[in-house]
């Protein structure tokens, strides 16, 4: 089992940031918990799915990498909300 701490000192440069910085940040963006891109970023260099899989609850993990919506299925789930809204309304007399 991996240390929480161990891969801390590896670096990278981070697109979102524009700079280079510390695995330590990747794994505690939001304070305690790993950044989403975290995959993206660091496979192939560490054995970070393992380190996620040691370190984080599956649920944890299953929020983190949950499919995000693009922005047309995002403009088609609030249609059918007001469209539900609408089709609820009683009709105007
Ligand atoms: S995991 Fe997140 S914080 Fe770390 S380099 Fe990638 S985008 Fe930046």
């Amino acid at each position: 089992m991996t240390d929480m701490n161990e891969y801390d000192h590896y670096e990278t440069y981070c697109r979102s940031l524009g700079d280079c910085i510390d695995f330590s940040y990747c794994r505690a963006t939001g304070g305690t918990e790993p950044c989403g891109k975290i995959l993206d970023c660091w496979i192939g260099r560490l054995p970070v799915s393992e380190f996620l899989q040691t370190h984080y609850s599956p649920e944890l993990l299953e929020r983190l990498f949950a499919p995000q919506l693009g922005r047309l299925e995002r403009l088609f789930t609030i249609a059918e909300r007001v469209d539900k809204n609408i089709a609820r309304k009683p009709a105007a007399s």
